[in-house]
């Protein structure tokens, strides 16, 4: 019997496909494995294709690289899910640890150059994709800088400049582009306000499918918005973790007796499948795997 991790795809086809026909696929981060089998389950019900996704910083947590790329696949191949699934990289924070990514079988990296100098930004990429292409992993790469919290990380908006977009598109021939322009990770305060001046002279200099990072909290209508002007991607964690917490909030509170993990955390695992399904639908990927 082998071990290997052979069922999961690149995202590369997935988002030609989203963009080509206006709509995004959902990234969902895992903060533990159950979290996967949620999104997994909410996919495929959903016949979604879907990006199953780990924060570089969160992957020691989680048991390393070898141990979440052999976990997610197989719960794919337990669990018979039939639709697209990339398993990718979120914020890889060197060269190194998307080189470490792609050998244990994640098929999609981010390489978050984005608080370097652009140029150091696009020698950077490049090196990924160059390793990449030869094992078909896909590339994502980040321009400007995303607000809010970062699992940890806390940061202020800084918008893409589209000249450094196109450079590093051009340069660096990735598959996706985050393009920062407003959004932030976490909780918003107030209503978020997107670039959509600045998205669509973006999307109309580099054709290249767009990715919006920070997604829980921003209004249907901007969501949709952005779907239109080239986001094939959408990232979501948030609005997972605070549904999650709010399940496991609630049982605790109405049971101060409870020790056994499995009623504690099941209401936790059917919150965060219930709010994926319900972004895949918002994002209008069902029926599209
Ligand atoms: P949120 O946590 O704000 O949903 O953002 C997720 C994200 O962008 C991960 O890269």
């Amino acid at each position: 019997m082998t071990t290997s991790v052979t069922k999961l795809v690149s995202m590369r086809d997935m988002l030609l496909n989203a963009k080509e026909e206006k709509y995004a696929v959902g990234q969902f981060n895992i903060n533990s494995f159950q979290w996967a089998e949620a999104i997994l389950e909410a996919a495929e019900e959903e016949r979604s294709p879907v990006i199953v996704a780990s924060s570089d910083r969160l992957v020691d947590y989680l048991g390393g690289f070898k141990t979440i790329a052999t976990m997610v696949d197989r719960i794919v191949e337990q669990k018979n899910i039939s639709v697209p699934v990339a398993l990718h990289l979120d914020h890889g924070q060197s060269v190194a640890r998307c080189k470490e990514a792609i050998d244990a079988g994640y098929t999609s990296v981010m390489i978050d150059g984005s608080h370097s100098p652009i140029n150091d930004n696009i020698a950077m990429t490049k090196e990924v994709v160059d390793y990449a292409k030869r094992y078909h992993v896909s590339v994502e790469a980040e321009v400007g800088t995303v607000g809010g919290n970062e699992d940890g990380l806390i940061g202020g908006i800084m918008y893409a400049d589209p000249h450094e977009c196109l450079r590093i598109v051009q340069e660096a021939h990735i598959d996706a582009l985050a393009a920062a322009l407003g959004s932030v990770h976490g909780p918003y305060q107030g209503e978020p306000k997107l670039g959509f001046t600045e998205m669509k002279e973006i999307a109309d200099m580099t054709d290249v499918p767009l990715v919006l990072h920070g997604g829980s909290g921003i209004p249907p209508q901007q969501i949709q918005q952005a779907i239109a002007l080239g986001h094939a991607k959408i990232n979501v964690n948030t609005e997972c973790l605070q549904a999650w917490t709010n399940a496991v909030r609630q049982v605790l509170e109405n049971d101060h007796d409870v020790y056994d993990a499995r009623t504690i955390l099941t209401p936790g695992k059917a919150a965060v499948k219930d709010t994926v399904k319900a972004k895949i639908r918002e994002f209008c990927s069902s029926n599209k795997a």
